[in-house]
Formats: C-alpha cells, structure tokens, sequence
C-alpha cells in the first residue's frame, strides 16, 4: 500500500466498515482500525435495531450487500404513522411510487455483514482489534500511531486522509482539535422487543406520548421493537420494575386509545435504557482529517436519523474523493475535502436541528408544545407535497444526497 493511495479509517462500526467498503470499491487502499475484533453474529431476537431508509438501502446495494442483508432480520415497512394530541400524520409508500419507506433491520447483523465484506476486500486492510495513541497530520497526510501509548509504538501507518469514525466520543475529533457541542437530553430510551395484541403488519408506529416519543417498529415474527424516550427521573423509577409492571406503565402512558391496528403491549423481553445525548462537530474536515457518522453528529433517536445520516456521510465522501482518484493534486484534495465538510455539515445541522427542536416543542410546560405538533401533524397530513418533501428527506433520497442515494 503506498501512503498516497491509502485512506486510513479509525472505527468499524457501521459508519467506517461503510466507509472502507466504499472508498475500496472506488479504488482506494484502506486501512481500517478498530479497538473491538470483528465478529460473525447471526440476528439474535434481542439485538438493538435501527430504521434504515431507502437511501441506506441504496447504499447497501451499491455495494451488492442488500440481498445478503435479507438473509438475516430486515423487516421492511411500507407504512409510517406519526400522532400527537389525536391527529396523525400516516404515509404510505405507494402514495409516493416508493416500494416502501424503510427497513428495521439488526445492528450486530449490519455490522456481521460489512465485516464479512470487508475482511473479504484485498485493498482493505484490518487491524482490529488495535488501538492507537497519536497521529500526526502533515499538508499531505497523516500518520497514525497504533499501540497502547505513545511510548509504545507497535506499527505506524501513513495514508492520504484519516477518517474518524469512532462514534460519539470520537478520540479522532478531540486529537484533531475539532470542537463540537454536546446536549444531555437527561432523557433515556427504552428499547427491547415487545409482543402487541395483533401482529404489526410492517408499520413503522411512533406517538408523541406525555412523557415522551414512543415508537413500534416492526420486526420479522409479527413483533415490535420498543424505542420509548422519557425524561431520566421517570427512567430510573421504571428500569427496575418487574417485565409485567413495565408493560403496564407503557400501556398507561399509550392512554385511551392503543395503537392502531396493533393494539395494546402484552410483553417486553430484555427492555434495555439508552442515555440520549445530542452531539455535533462544528467542523467535518480539518486539514486531512475528516469526520463521519456518530464522531461528526449523533441526534435524538425520534425521528430514526442517526445512522441513516452517518451512511449519508460515507457515501459523500466517496463522492467528493471521486476526482482525487483521476487527479491526485494537492488543489484536488483540498476542493474535494472542503466539499466534503460544507455539504455534509450543512445537510446534518439541518436535520439534527429540526429533530432537537420537535423533542423541545415536545417538552414545552403544560403540553402546548404537543398541541402544536399535533396541529402541524394534521396539516402536512393533509397536503400532498409537504408529506413528499418529508419523505424524501426522511428516507435519505432528495436532492441533498449522494448520488447513489437519490
Ligand atoms: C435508542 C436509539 C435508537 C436509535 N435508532 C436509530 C434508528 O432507528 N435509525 C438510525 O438511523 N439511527 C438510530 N440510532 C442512532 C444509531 O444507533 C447510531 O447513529 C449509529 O449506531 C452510530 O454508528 P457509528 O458507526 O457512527 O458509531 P459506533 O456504532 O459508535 O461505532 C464506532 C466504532 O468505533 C470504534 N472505536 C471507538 N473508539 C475507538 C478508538 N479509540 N480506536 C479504535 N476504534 C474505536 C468502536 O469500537 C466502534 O466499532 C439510534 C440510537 C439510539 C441510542
């Protein structure tokens, strides 16, 4: 590998296997470093899932790894309903000449998959698991110093370009300088598979309840998977509560009316609690650092962005590094790195600013916020062309996206 022809990831998870496996496929060497091994994981029923729209999906299947994917737990869902206050926003995919609106598919299985893949790429090479303590950046690259310590050294690799992808801690973001702001929500999620009184028949269900956002998002066997966001004083006077009690105070807070057609909750398995923190670099690139994923933005789960934007992010990069392959120049990699850093900050502040504000318009005193939500709901319900501007948004398809995406 040449240090001029290798790209160097640090972090694995989606967003960097993603990454790799798209930067190889361009014609890159790349190097990918992660602290965790890569493991093979068959879907497991309790796996955290996430809702992956079509752009997602599109970039899975650039990279030929959707029909692998379907081998394990995606559950695809035609059907979306948003309600608050008693109004409800539903789209449906065909509305839209869409096959459908997304995917609710297993993290373990997503990454399972790209490790797979990745292992499997000549020009991708793996050192995992591996830490590093250092990196040095010059006007033409970067290196990167893998061991325990700085006095410890066990191998230097020097590329083009370092990609932090080290999710929302990023180490990559704090060395390279990059500031960023932080929000502690002081909100946790409830999440784990739940069994409702009828089947979910590929709804992807969320309700702004009292206390917070509550999603059902279907899965394989007729099931749900649960994505409940309550302030964390609520949170830690259920978390110990016995399964049945729990489903109880759900129930509680769904009200008079259970979702429809699913109905109410008869069981939860294995509920986890998340913290939820918003997070967002002020810069994506400096110098031949750049950020993608949870290390650039992480966002309130309500709207089921997260991942979807930090696909998004890989994606792009490929894009702009594209003519960097034909003209290696320093002007190229300059242009093709601020383009990066200009599109992919604008487009996910955008989106991370309009989720931060629905879950604040959600938490106004006396629930005047969730009136407004509700109003808003009803109107964009009933106008066509709003509920198609969202929809392409949402699922990561409109004219702000990479290429392969739209
Ligand atoms: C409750 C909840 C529900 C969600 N629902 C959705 C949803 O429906 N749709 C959606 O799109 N998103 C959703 N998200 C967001 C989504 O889970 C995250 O955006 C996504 O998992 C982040 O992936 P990532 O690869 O960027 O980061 P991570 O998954 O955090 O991966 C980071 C990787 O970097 C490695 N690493 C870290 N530090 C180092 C280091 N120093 N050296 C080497 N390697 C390192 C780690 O081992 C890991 O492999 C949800 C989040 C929550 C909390």
């Amino acid at each position: 590998m040449s240090a001029d022809d290798t790209l160097l990831v640090v972090g694995g998870g989606v967003t960097g296997a993603t990454t790799a496996a798209l930067l190889a496929q361009a014609g890159w060497s790349v190097a990918v470093v992660d602290r965790r091994g890569f493991d093979m994981h068959s879907p497991q029923p309790n796996d955290r899932v996430v809702a992956l729209g079509l752009g997602a999906q599109r970039v899975f299947k650039h990279l030929g790894l959707w029909s692998r994917l379907m081998e394990g737990a995606v559950t695809p869902y035609p059907t979306m309903v948003v309600e608050a206050k008693g109004h409800r926003l539903t789209f449906h995919a065909d509305a839209h000449g869409l096959p459908e609106l997304g995917f609710i598919v297993s993290i373990p299985w997503l990454e399972a998959v790209l490790a797979e893949h990745i292992q499997a790429q000549e020009n991708i090479e793996l050192h995992a698991p591996a830490t590093w303590s250092d990196f040095k950046v010059t006007d033409d690259g970067v290196r990167l110093y893998l061991g325990p310590n700085p006095q410890t050294v066990t191998e230097t690799l020097s590329g083009a370009l370092l990609v932090g992808a080290d999710g929302a801690g990023s180490a990559v973001r704090q060395r390279a300088g990059i500031e960023h702001t932080a929000i502690d929500y002081n909100q946790q999620a409830l999440i784990g598979p739940v069994v409702t009184a009828r089947p979910n028949p590929g709804i992807a269900w969320q309700r702004f309840t009292p206390s917070g956002p509550l999603a059902l998002l279907p899965l394989p066997n007729g099931q749900s998977s649960i994505v409940w966001s309550i302030p964390t004083h609520e949170a830690s006077a259920h978390r110990s509560l016995p399964p049945d009690e729990l489903v109880q105070v759900v129930n509680d807070a769904l009200g008079a009316t259970p979702p429809d057609p699913m109905g109410l909750i008869q069981a939860i398995d294995a509920p986890q609690w998340w913290p939820l923190k918003r997070q967002r670099a002020h810069r994506l690139q400096q110098g031949r650092v750049v950020l993608v994923g949870d290390a650039a933005h992480s966002v309130h789960p309500l709207a089921g962005q997260g991942l979807n934007l930090g696909l998004l992010d890989a994606a792009a990069l490929a894009e702009c590094l594209q003519p960097v392959i034909e003209h290696r120049t320093t002007g190229a990699w300059t242009q093709a790195l601020a383009r990066y850093g200009r599109w992919r900050l604008s487009n996910t502040t955008a989106a991370g600013e309009g989720i931060h504000w629905i879950n604040a318009l959600h938490h106004t005193p006396m629930g005047l916020g969730q009136h407004a939500l509700g109003l808003a709901l009803a109107a964009a319900n009933r106008a066509w062309p709003i509920r198609q501007a969202l929809i392409k948004r949402a699922t990561g398809i409109d004219a702000d996206a990479p290429l392969i995406c739209r």
